[in-house]
Parts: C-alpha cells; sequence; structure tokens
C-alpha cells in the first residue's frame, strides 16, 4: 500500500489550496484524488468573472482562477491522480478509491475533505405534476452551455434565486434564451446582491419573491409552470396561480455538502451546515481528518474557500508530520446566537490556538442595522455594527488568539437587530 503525508480528496480550489498549503508547511507526499479528467472543480463551468478579487485583487474568470490555483499546486509538488474516485476513508485514514488503474488502497498521515457540494435535485421539491423533459438543476444547465455548447431551451422559468440561479438567468439570456422571471419562496433572495444588479436588474428580469411553482405542466416537454404566492409557513396563497408558458424550468434551490464519504467514515456533521462539525484547525471528530470548502459550508465566495483551505491544509500537515500527536485538549464549544444559523468552526482547542482564527457564519434571515458580537461569558470580544445581513452572504470575524485563551466557557457569536 503506497503511503502518503497528507492526501487531500477533491482537486477544485479548496483541494488544491489545501495540498500546495500542506507541502508548503512541511508535508513531503502529497496527493490530490480528483474522480475528474481534470483539477479545477465547479470553477470549470464558472466562465463569468467575479472571482479572486480578494486572493488576487483582478477579476478572474473561473476557470482562471481555477488555472492559478492549479500551478500553485503543481509548483508546490503536489501529485495529482486524476479520473479516479475515492470510496472510502477509514478511521485509520486508508483511502480506497477507484481509477484507470483499478482498485487503489492508499495510506495517509492525514487525509484532508475537500468533495465540494451539490445541488438539490427536483425530486426534492415535490412539485404536482408529470416529470417532463425541460427540468434541470442551474448547475446542470450551467456545464450544458458553458462546457458542451448546448442551449437547454428557449424559453426559461427560474426557481430559486441562489447565485447559480441568478447567473443563469444572465447566461441564458445571452445564448438568446429568454428569462420569464425568477420566482423565490422566501421574501428575500438567496444570492449576493451583485449577482441580483447584474445578472436580474441589467437585463431587466423580474424577481418574484414570496412566490414558488405550484405545477408543472406538459408530458413530453415542459409547456408551462404555474406560480403562486406564498404566504405564512411557506404555503401557496389559493387563487394567486399565473401561468407562465415555458419550454425548461432550472432549478437553483439549494446546494448540499457532498458528503457520503464522510459520513460512512463516521465523521459527525452539523445537522445545520450538513458538513462535518470542525475545530479551528478544520479538524473534524475524526483525528487526522480535515475539511474545507463547500464540503465544510457552502460558500459564496471562492477566495474565502481558498483561505480556508490553506488552514486545512497546513494543519494536516502539522498532524501528519509530528506522526499523528494530537496536540493540546481543552475543548470550548462555538455556538451561534440571535440570528446567526451557524457558525464554523464549532468548536475550539484553547491548548493549540494560533495566532488568530477566523469565524466564518450566515444569519436565517436577513436583519438591518444588525449588531453583531462575539461574546465570552461576561466579556464581548467584538462588536460591530452592520447596516444589513442577510442569508445569502456568508459573514466572518477574525479574533486574535491572546483574546481567546481565556474564554473557558465557550464564545458566542451574536447578530441582532440594534436596539433589541
Ligand atoms: C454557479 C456558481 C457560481 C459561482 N460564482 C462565484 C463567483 O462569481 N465568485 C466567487 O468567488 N465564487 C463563486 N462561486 C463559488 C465558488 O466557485 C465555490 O465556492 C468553490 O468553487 C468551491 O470549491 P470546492 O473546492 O470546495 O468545491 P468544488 O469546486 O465543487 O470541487 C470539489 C471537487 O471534488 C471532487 N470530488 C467530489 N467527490 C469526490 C470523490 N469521492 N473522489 C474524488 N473527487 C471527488 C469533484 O469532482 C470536484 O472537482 C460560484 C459557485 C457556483 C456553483
Amino acid at each position: 500500500m503506497s503511503r502518503y503525508d497528507v492526501i487531500v480528496i477533491g482537486g477544485g480550489p479548496a483541494g488544491l489550496a489545501a495540498a500546495a498549503s500542506a507541502r508548503g508547511h512541511g508535508a513531503k507526499d502529497v496527493l490530490v484524488i480528483e474522480r475528474a479528467e481534470r483539477l479545477g472543480g465547479i470553477l470549470n463551468q464558472c466562465i463569468h468573472n467575479g472571482f479572486g478579487l480578494i486572493t488576487y485583487g483582478e477579476e478572474l474568470t473561473g476557470p482562471e482562477y481555477a488555472h492559478r490555483a492549479e500551478l500553485a499546486a503543481r509548483e508546490a509538488g503536489v501529485e495529482t491522480l486524476l479520473d479516479t474516485m475515492v470510496l472510502s476513508v477509514a478511521k485509520d485514514r486508508t483511502v480506497t478509491c477507484v481509477g484507470p488503474e483499478g482498485l487503489l488502497a492508499l495510506s495517509a498521515g492525514a487525509v484532508v475533505l475537500a468533495m465540494g457540494c451539490r445541488e438539490r435535485p427536483a425530486g426534492a421539491l415535490a412539485i404536482p405534476g408529470f416529470r417532463p423533459a425541460g427540468v434541470y438543476t442551474a448547475g446542470c444547465a450551467q456545464r450544458l452551455v458553458n462546457m458542451d455548447g448546448l442551449l437547454p431551451g428557449r424559453e426559461v422559468v427560474i426557481l430559486g434565486s441562489g447565485d447559480i440561479g441568478l447567473i443563469m438567468a444572465r447566461r441564458m439570456t445571452l445564448e438568446g434564451a429568454h428569462v420569464a422571471c425568477v420566482a423565490e419562496l422566501m421574501p428575500y433572495s438567496g444570492g449576493l446582491k451583485r449577482n441580483i444588479v447584474q445578472c436580474l436588474d441589467d437585463f431587466d428580469i423580474p424577481l418574484l419573491l414570496s412566490h414558488t411553482v405550484t405545477r408543472i405542466e406538459g408530458r413530453r416537454r415542459v409547456e408551462a409552470v404555474w406560480l403562486s404566492e406564498v404566504g405564512t409557513g411557506g404555503r401557496p396563497v389559493p387563487g394567486t396561480e399565473v401561468r407562465y408558458p415555458c419550454d425548461t424550468l432550472l432549478l437553483s434551490v439549494g446546494l448540499l455538502p457532498e458528503n457520503e464519504l464522510s459520513r460512512e467514515a463516521g465523521v459527525r456533521l452539523s445537522a445545520v451546515t450538513r458538513g462535518p462539525e470542525v475545530s479551528q484547525a478544520l479538524e473534524t471528530s475524526i483525528p487526522g481528518v480535515f475539511a474545507c470548502g463547500n464540503v465544510l459550508h457552502v460558500h459564496d465566495l471562492v477566495d474565502y474557500v481558498t483561505q480556508e483551505a490553506e488552514v486545512a491544509g497546513a494543519a494536516a500537515a502539522d498532524f501528519a508530520m509530528a506522526g499523528g500527536q494530537r496536540r493540546g485538549g481543552h475543548i470550548v464549544p462555538v455556538m451561534p446566537a440571535g440570528s446567526v444559523r451557524y457558525v464554523v468552526p464549532q468548536r475550539l482547542d484553547l491548548d493549540a490556538l494560533p495566532e488568530k482564527v477566523t469565524f466564518r457564519f450566515r444569519v436565517g434571515a436577513p436583519i438591518d442595522s444588525a449588531t453583531l458580537a462575539v461574546e465570552a461569558s461576561e466579556r464581548t470580544l467584538l462588536r460591530r455594527r452592520r447596516p444589513i445581513m442577510v442569508p445569502g452572504q456568508m459573514e466572518q470575524v477574525t479574533i486574535r488568539r491572546e483574546d481567546l485563551l481565556t474564554v473557558a466557557g465557550g464564545i458566542t457569536i451574536r447578530a441582532e437587530e440594534e436596539g433589541r
């Protein structure tokens, strides 16, 4: 069985940055295993610009960002195994995969999970009607248009206003299709403000908030979808149904971390993020198994994926080079409060704190004039005002080691409307 210091599963921006960082922190043999024929992950199909403003101070397309991440990993001396699917990760960090050379069992000093996320499919929505052709997830349509040169339809309705839905509204329009509207179940969009402006407003595409699809018409191919307003409890309001003739329905109704491997390995998963629960080193509940990127929690900006992955890669290298010896042990919880829905990491190891720790989180609903606070028992470690906080935008705060050393009862990250 071949042995590596660090094995990274997934060759998207998270996996590539984690692997380069592991090499930079002293791991000698670092391997990235990617099931696709090329590295870069989801970025290969995101041909729009808007990537890399924080990392490179430039506006890159997805493939350009992926190319830079790949170059950095190759220059760092990372090995890659493409066209190879990881089937399982054992608690002793044996990684079993299958590729052109058949079944392989590899042993690792540390493992980094970086398998990205997948879209919620149509089946998860239980929309009444037949299952005609013409219903795609937005990411699937993006791949057809941007990589295969195929236009999935000409008259389009989009359900869900997450970033992929917004980006595909613009993309389909630029390719000559007509996008009748983007319907969103919630009373607010799930996407970034800049995408609402650049992808909908600039192209006069209506955004129908508090609306959902209540019927799909058509037996062989979609002929129309019916949209209804939704009221309290997310229920359609009777009598508000409107018919939109179309041949295509794109679904952008949520992303889920790709966590089958993690679950089978016995990694403890968060009920909120659906990704692993981790410490500040991004170590999961299994010693020596780390996680980063969209498999940990869904990100909106790839720059933060890269930053997070660098932490996971460095920690994986430390673990492997220390021969699997765990440092520290004084664990305290990190808890969300007020409007904050989740925080990553979920726990701190006070005996192994680095110089600073970045906490990433989202609120569960939009709040105006927000006060954001990081609290420890009676102390407030940080307090900031935010004009607005929305679920579609991941937030982050960084706290210095000296402020965290004495938080014996853990810390709370709280966001509330000012004055509450
Ligand atoms: C449509 C869309 C638009 C976006 N727009 C922007 C934007 O404008 N600006 C921005 O900054 N960010 C944007 N993002 C976000 C950013 O691109 C992602 O957050 C980032 O690419 C996630 O990186 P990742 O490495 O975690 O996941 P991925 O890129 O999904 O990579 C995961 C990799 O793991 C591999 N894998 C999974 N399971 C296995 C297995 N069992 N064995 C081997 N390999 C496996 C997959 O094949 C994949 O290559 C966008 C994302 C999407 C989807």
